[in-house]
């Protein structure tokens, strides 16, 4: 079986969040048993030589609405996997992936369109039995492969259904997408054209990152507008639990933490929550440690924190916050962090801190208002560090009540309602776990046992690519 595996962004070349985190750790999970090429765009700033990047001399030229653009192949090995690259000046001479932060390209239509026509040429080339699409940057190349009479398969995963890459229908020409598929049962969505709805109409099997939001998607509170055609189509619909690279994100050998720890050893844990207070000039040791690591949009409940900012502030406990996004909550959160002391803010993306950060970590908060799977929370979990969660989508699947005695994989504090006083009784409840220092330890110990690994997802999905034939 020939897997040609397309996302827009893959961990180490380009990531801003989990779809980089499982478009690395899958294929690379399935390549121990299937023929994986994985496939991306080639931007500016991926450091080629790094990366031993090297042109294949192939490409192909595509006309777009009177325009010709040249498409060039790149390639190189990366931890067992053969990755493409996909080179257009277009899509490529940017300096991030979709926008500035906090806005999108006013072309990332054409920028898509681009890669997906490349990603369906592939297809063809490498003579793909099954071609796994994640996100709306690639859900084109699934009609794309249809209209081509390709033999192969199509995989579509939605990492997250508030992004659905949406234009105006005059865009179409412009992205070589065949006029008739704009119908309301194909791509058309209240006069727009919806490339999300031509990767769920045209694919063979549509995967989204846990059980829970599979069925979440398909109640108008979570379904962002497609509510009811995803039910239209949930007979192809599977929840899929994401899973983490246990190898990247090992607390045993990881370059990026100061010390090493691990579920037998984990006295060291301590020495890194030391190592990080000190590095951001916080003298409270004694003190629970709360990290929030993500993007600073609605969905990662910003807004709550920002609410609760002043209770937090006069409460026994240091927040340390990492991430960008929207300008709002960096101007919100600089005040809080400028307000009080056991607030810190760490504005911009870093990749070695965010594990220095769950390595030294008592807590993670993570009170999304929605949440498709979430790799914070299982990346934290093995570093020892237990989640306060919202109990939505993936958090749901993956989070259980610390005070419950049933042994579910893995152990936190959870919040039901969608509030900041709920999000602040989950706080208080980890507060209380916090006095608890023997508990605590159980349950640590609890969370770094629990196999939240890419291996178990990457054998679902060689099922469901096995069921397709
Ligand atoms: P998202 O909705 O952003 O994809 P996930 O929980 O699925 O959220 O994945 C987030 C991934 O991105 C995790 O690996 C997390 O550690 C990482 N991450 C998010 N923001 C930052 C940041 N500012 N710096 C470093 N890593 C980050």
């Amino acid at each position: 079986m020939k897997l040609l595996f397309a996302a827009a962004e893959i961990f180490p070349f380009a990531k801003s969040g989990g779809l980089a985190d499982m478009s690395h750790a899958l294929p690379k999970a399935l390549s121990q048993s299937v023929e994986t090429v994985s496939v991306m765009p080639l931007y500016r700033f991926i450091d080629k030589e790094r990366y031993a990047i090297e042109p294949t001399g192939q490409g192909f030229s595509l006309d777009l609405d009177g325009t010709t653009h040249t498409i060039e192949y790149f390639k190189t090995e990366h931890e067992g996997v053969s990755h493409l690259f996909v080179y257009n000046e277009t899509l490529c001479e940017v300096d991030h992936l979709y926008g500035p932060p906090g806005g999108c390209y006013n072309n990332n239509d054409i920028r898509f369109a681009i890669f997906c026509h490349a990603v369906a040429d592939l297809a063809k080339r490498l003579d793909t039995d099954i071609v796994h699409l994640n996100d709306w940057h690639t859900a084109l190349a699934a009609p794309l492969v249809k209209d081509m009479g390709l033999p192969a398969h199509t995989v579509y995963t939605i990492h997250n259904l508030a992004y659905q890459g949406v234009f105006p229908s005059s865009s179409i020409p412009k992205t070589g997408l065949a006029s008739h598929h704009f119908t309301m049962e194909d791509m058309e969505f209240y006069g727009s054209v919806n490339w999300m709805k031509g990767g769920i109409r045209h694919s063979d099997a549509v995967t989204t990152v846990s059980p829970s939001y599979a069925l979440e998607i398909q109640r108008s509170e979570y379904g962002c507008g497609l509510d009811g055609f995803l039910r239209k189509h949930r007979g192809k619909l599977h929840g899929i639990l994401n899973g983490i690279d246990d190898e990247l994100y090992d607390p045993e050998n990881d370059a990026a933490i100061p010390c090493r720890f691990s579920r037998e050893r984990p006295a060291n844990k301590s020495r890194c929550k030391r190592a990080y207070l000190k590095e951001i000039d916080i003298d409270k040791y004694e003190l629970p440690l709360f990290v929030f690591i993500g993007r600073f949009v609605e969905q990662k409940g910003l807004d709550w924190i920002v609410e609760a900012v002043d209770e937090i502030g006069r409460m026994p406990m240091v927040l340390a916050i990492l991430g960008e996004g929207e300008e709002r909550y960096h101007v919100l959160l600089e005040e809080a962090a400028r307000r009080y002391e056991n607030i810190h803010l760490r504005f911009g993306y870093d990749e070695a801190l965010s594990h220095r950060m769950y390595a030294a970590a008592d807590f993670l908060l993570m009170p999304s208002r929605f949440e498709p799977c979430g790799l914070n929370q299982m990346i934290a979990m093995r570093y020892g560090t237990v989640p306060v969660v919202h109990r939505v989508g993936g958090l749901r699947d993956t989070v259980h009540p610390w005070r419950e005695k049933a042994l579910l994989c893995g152990k936190g504090s959870l919040f039901e309602r969608s509030d900041a006083d709920a999000m602040m009784r989950a706080i208080g409840d980890a507060l209380e776990l916090y006095e608890k220092r023997r508990h605590l330890n159980r349950i640590r110990k609890f969370d770094m046992g629990c196999d939240f690994s890419i291996r178990k997802c990457a054998e679902r999905y060689l099922e469901l690519y096995r069921s397709l034939g």
